[in-house]
């Protein structure tokens, strides 16, 4: 309340400022002129604590103007992100209202408009509002930046990259992985119905938004499993893993898989071997103590000591006392179940996913957070209690 009330007052003292300018300049000043009238109506509503009162006069009988257009676009925008929408949507409708804007005037009262609407939810009537007026814009990437975000919260991906076409959006750097995603999330649908042809397409259009997308090597070998060419689907987990290393936790079973189906056991354990070097990570070290231990326990309860000291995890220790479990007496085997219990509490207190940018934690991986929106910020979650 107080924040609008400031708000206001800065405004009706832009506002006095501009009308006491025009004074000075008026030659017939002994008459006050209706304009004037509801200056002061309008001060004494807001004296009164009446703001929205005084808001729709001083809107409603101020001559909007090159001069004070740039005050009634700030005002309204104010109003928007304090999560005023109703003031802002009646600032900017009221500029719409009145004559004498040039085109470039009426394009940027639109285009906040508009933002009210998508701020309000109200995204059909944004998207029409942007859409007739288009032609108009001497701003096409903030225009078609609005719509594409309209689209993306409807989940319209196929509008969202033909708009993005339209306005030349995939040239703007930090469009362009936004898109990417977009061709991924047809890619996707069309993959769940069979459809491996189309998938393909948008895969191609995917790969030309963004080169290193993974997401894109990530569909492309779950189409090469489903087509049981565990040799391609190999190839492309491995390509995901070098493209973001962070996420190999998340490709290790399907490529265990693409090995073993392949009868490649040992280039398997070899690719574990180097990925530990190079990316190291909880899950393939306990990948590594699985083979291990279809020969020699002990042998696997030395590897996963050794890594325990230099990364130490609940995981691998869990893992750890699953080990030791088989060899210990019925009265140890009671204390190391007592421990696991604490240690699985603690491992499952943990997601598996969390987004860098909003901090949304998930068990399962999300391209696009749920939260903040945001492609591509979701990551296995590294540390004591992660990876
Ligand atoms: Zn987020």
């Amino acid at each position: 309340m107080m924040d609008g009330l400031l708000l206001l007052l800065l405004f009706v003292a832009a506002v006095g400022i501009g009308w006491w300018l025009g004074r000075r300049y008026q030659h017939q000043l002994q008459q006050p002129s209706i304009a004037d009238e509801n200056y002061y109506r309008g001060l004494n509503y807001l004296l009164n604590h009446e703001t929205d009162a005084a808001l729709d006069l001083f809107i409603d009988s101020l001559e909007v103007n090159n001069h004070n257009l740039a005050t009634h676009l700030a005002l309204g925008n104010a109003f928007r992100r304090k999560g005023e929408v109703d003031k802002a949507i009646h600032i900017h409708q009221n500029l719409l209202n009145r004559e004498g804007l040039t085109h470039q005037q009426l394009a940027q009262a639109q285009l906040e408009l508009a933002h009210d609407f998508v701020t309000a939810g109200l995204l059909d009537r944004a998207e029409q509002l942007l859409l007739e007026s288009a032609g108009f814009s001497p701003d096409k990437q903030a225009w078609g930046t609005l719509l594409l975000d309209i689209y993306q919260r409807e989940k319209d991906w196929q509008k969202a990259l033909d708009i993005a076409q339209r306005f030349h959006l995939q040239n703007v750097p930090n469009l362009a992985a936004r898109l990417s995603h977009y061709a991924c999330e047809l890619a996707q649908d069309a993959v769940d119905v069979g459809h491996f042809d189309q998938a393909q397409q948008y895969l191609v259009q995917g790969h030309k938004l963004m080169a290193d997308n993974p997401r894109v090597a990530m569909i492309q070998a779950t189409i090469a499993m489903q087509q049981q060419n565990f040799d391609k689907g190999g190839r492309f987990l491995r390509q995901l893993g070098q493209q973001d290393p962070s996420l190999i936790p998340l490709i290790l079973s399907d490529l265990a898989h693409c090995y073993v189906a392949d009868s490649q056991q040992q280039e398997w354990q070899n690719w574990l071997h180097t990925c530990m070097q190079d990316h190291p990570c909880t899950s393939v070290m306990l990948a590594l103590a699985d083979i291990l231990r279809q020969q020699s326990d002990v042998d696997a309860v030395a590897f996963v000591t050794q890594e325990l000291r230099q990364r130490p995890s609940v995981r691998g220790f869990n893992y750890l006392i699953d080990l030791y479990m088989q060899w210990a007496t019925d009265h140890a085997r009671e204390s190391l179940e007592a421990l696991q219990g604490l240690t699985v509490a603690l491992e499952q207190s943990k997601p598996a996913y969390q987004c860098k940018q909003c901090g949304y934690a998930s068990n399962t991986m999300q391209w696009q957070c749920p939260t903040c929106h945001q492609w591509d910020t979701t990551k296995p979650v590294y540390g004591l209690r992660g990876e």
